[in-house]
């Protein structure tokens, strides 16, 4: 079936209005891949037979950098109708900037501390265009649920912290990172590879494993086996270029300390050419890596 399209709040306003109990949200910036299908079936899975599953495609400008790509982020609306109606969505919001903007965004949300590390730091003022976005799909969608992917670990715990400090009142639920049978996490950004970019990306969840793989030595182990993999992939063609690797608590995404037991973060974010790449995975420090490890 396919889903009904509003492109404006009027028309979202329709669709959502007569839409069954639990609506579940799923928010992407579109050209959806495999990773964002799992997405939709767990929204689906959740809403149940009765409930109803929403996703907003929307490229946000909010969160773009003036150097980053979002005058040429893929933008493949047709086609992620096709890929949404074929796993079940009733209604897909695609706002265009206008509408979702319609006036110069002088309130935004302070994403705090943990929103000025990692991701934040090389991206300053991406997670406020992030939980800003977030927060006014939320509005106007008014989901009873909403499904975020771990492989954008830090924004996911930063919207579980949005909904926690904001009281919304909206469940949030995490889905492990999809990955391609290579190991590299999908990405809407991969297909901005070339053959030798992308066989050089695959140092990223290749630095995942051999961190996961050290686990049992505990933190300084697992930072050194991953960055040796990094290391040794800077000094490829096309050469692997890292931001950051780091091992983080997963509630507040700050370094776990030496001799840390229990559960953690394993983070990287790299340029290859002129894509950037994020991949993490979780790990436990006491012997056992975490589920969802990527291949070697
Ligand atoms: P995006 O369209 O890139 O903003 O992503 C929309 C949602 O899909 C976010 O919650 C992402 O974390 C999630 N997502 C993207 N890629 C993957 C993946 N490979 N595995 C799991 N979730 C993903």
């Amino acid at each position: 079936m396919s889903p009904i399209l509003a492109r404006t709040r009027r028309g979202l306003g329709a669709a959502r209005g007569p839409l069954a109990p639990p609506v579940v949200l799923v928010p992407t910036m579109g050209a959806l891949h495999d990773g964002h299908r799992v997405l939709l079936r767990r929204a689906r899975e959740l809403a149940g037979h009765q409930g109803s599953v929403l996703v907003s495609i929307f490229v946000n400008p909010l969160q773009f950098g003036p150097s980053e790509d979002f005058g040429r982020y893929p933008r493949t609306l047709e086609d992620d109708v096709v890929v949404c109606g074929e796993e079940g969505t009733d209604v897909v919001f695609a706002p265009s900037r206008a509408e979702m903007y319609p006036r110069e965004q002088l309130i935004t949300v302070d994403p705090g501390p943990m929103g000025e590390v990692l991701e934040g730091e090389f991206r300053p003022g991406f997670f406020r265009g992030v939980l800003t976005v977030v927060l006014k799909l939320f509005e106007l969608t008014a989901p009873d649920m909403a499904v975020f992917g771990e492989k954008d670990a830090q924004q996911l715990a930063l919207v579980r912290r949005l909904v926690t400090d904001l009281d919304l009142g909206i469940g949030i639920t995490g889905v492990p990172t999809v990955r391609d049978p290579d190991g590299l996490a999908t990405s809407s950004r991969n297909r901005y590879l070339s053959g030798p970019e992308r066989a050089s990306a695959l140092a990223l969840p290749r630095a995942l494993a051999a961190g996961g793989q050290t686990a049992a030595s505990g933190p300084q182990e697992v930072l050194k086996a991953a960055g040796a993999v990094l290391e040794a992939a800077a000094h490829t063609e096309p050469p692997v270029v890292t931001d950051y690797l780091a091992l983080v608590d997963p509630a507040t995404f700050t370094p776990v300390p030496p001799g840390f037991t229990g559960e953690a973060r394993l983070l990287v974010a790299a340029r290859v050419g002129g894509t950037r790449l994020i991949d993490n995975m979780p790990i436990r420090l006491n012997g056992n890596t975490g589920e969802g490890q990527p291949r070697e």
